[in-house]
């Protein structure tokens, strides 16, 4: 079941290993799509019908088109936020002390990562340098795609009880082997690819790089059924949102994709969904087409927002783990998600909302709450919903190995979302 939207997906996966990586590609497919770019730091001018995106500190990115019809004044915002981090294993400042002749560099644990899953794969390590030539600050992102790196498991010999359950200590057993002692050092590699004329080893004050899977995304199954991939959570709704802004628009609302960093540590951060990032947004888009900071706030409580991140299928060998009647399926459509908690943000009317941008689209939808005994994740929904009191809803396609560093998910599950956000940008 191999698809357009698919093919895409898998590309801009591949494209995107860290979120640094994934914004400048979300930029570039909003640029072409005749999206410009507005800076933060400088003022804004919107105009009825074009398209627009802003960036703040490389790694979240917010796209929006204003609606056709001119002096939409008081109208609302239709958002679908997303996430563009996943978790991983983070370089740290100082490589590590020497053990026999292996090169080692530490990591730290970004997010809530599958540690196991990153034992034994061939890694490769992206991400951005920051330098100062001729006196001037500069960033730049790398990937060093074309060397292989591995935290190697240890040999069953050597721990004869490992398969009663593999237990690994995050900071002693995580440490990524980089090479044998060389000249050729993992600094020295970091300034070739950084390719900057006459740029210096010194030059190089910081960077933020993360090790990644080198294997690339595939479709599997007997039927192509399946999208194999790393960061399905949360490339796919990212890249789902951002394609249905770019095909669908809307003549009297404000249609907005918002895809935010640090999810997976808490999304405290300056670019993270608890900043401000989201808000001034809204509220300089209000003013700049021509509302006041009252019609600014009578455009929130009209707004929707939905929050869109991966969500568990069932899994066939572990039933047990999932409710009953909440199991979604894999290819069955997108999933909305309740919790009476508040862990997700869902209530009846923002459920309904959905269900009707679903029956729009001809797209059947499948319902997901968790086992009392066992807690749930959370996600950006509740966090932005809580801080502008606006309409919002959880919701994501199925997947299989969350937080693993390969995920799988439907390859059909993907094209509907896109035809759903579609329903609500059209509004
Ligand atoms: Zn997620």
């Amino acid at each position: 079941m191999k698809n357009k939207e698919a093919d895409s997906l898998l590309k801009f996966i591949d494209a995107s290993p860290t979120p640094y990586h994934a914004v400048q590609n979300i930029a570039k497919e909003l640029r072409d799509a005749g999206a410009e770019e507005l800076k933060e730091n400088e003022s804004w001018n919107c105009e009825a019908g074009k398209s627009y995106y802003v960036i703040r500190n490389d790694s979240s990115i917010i796209g929006f088109k204003i609606p056709s019809q001119e002096n939409a004044k008081a109208s609302a915002f239709n958002i679908v936020a997303a996430h563009t981090d996943s978790p991983c294993l983070k370089l740290k400042p100082m490589k590590k002390d020497k053990v026999g002749n292996y090169q080692q560099w530490g990591v730290e644990i970004y997010g809530g990562v599958l540690l196991n899953s990153w034992l034994d794969r061939d890694l490769c390590l992206s991400g951005r340098v920051s330098y100062v030539q001729n006196g001037e600050l500069n960033h730049k992102l790398i990937s060093i795609d074309d060397k292989f790196f591995r935290v190697p498991q240890l040999a069953i010999h050597l721990d004869r009880e490992v398969n009663k359950g593999l237990k690994l200590n995050a900071e002693t057993h995580m440490v990524p082997v980089i090479g044998l002692e060389s000249k050729n050092e993992l600094d020295s590699e970091i300034l070739k690819k950084t390719a900057v004329k006459g740029l210096k080893q010194e030059d190089i004050k910081s960077v933020d790089l993360f090790f990644h899977d080198a294997l690339e995304s595939t479709y599997g199954g007997l039927n192509d059924e399946f999208i194999y991939a790393p960061r399905i959570d949360n490339l796919a709704m990212s890249h789902a949102a951002y394609r249905a802004l770019n095909n669908f628009s809307s003549k009297s609302k404000v249609s907005m994709v918002a895809l935010f960093d640090h999810e997976e540590v808490g999304s405290e951060s300056a670019q993270g969904a608890c900043s401000n990032f989201l808000s001034s947004t809204l509220e300089r888009i209000a003013l700049c087409i021509g509302n006041e900071r009252e019609d600014y706030l009578k455009m929130l409580s009209e707004s929707f927002l939905i929050s869109a991140d991966m969500a568990h299928a069932l899994h066939p060998n572990y039933m047990e783990r999932h409710d009953g009647e909440h199991r979604p399926l894999i290819n069955q459509g997108p999933v909305i998600k309740t919790n009476a908690r508040q862990r997700y943000a869902t209530d009846s009317r923002t459920f309904a909302r959905f269900a009707m941008f679903c029956d729009q689209a001809k797209v059947k939808y499948q319902v997901f709450a968790g086992r009392n005994d066992i807690p749930c994740g959370s996600t950006v929904g509740p966090l932005v919903s809580s801080r502008l009191g606006m309409d919002t809803l959880d919701v994501g396609n199925p997947q299989l190995s969350m937080h693993s560093i390969r995920e799988m998910a439907g390859s059909e599950d993907h094209k509907q979302m896109i035809k759903v956000f579609g329903e609500m940008f059209k509004e």
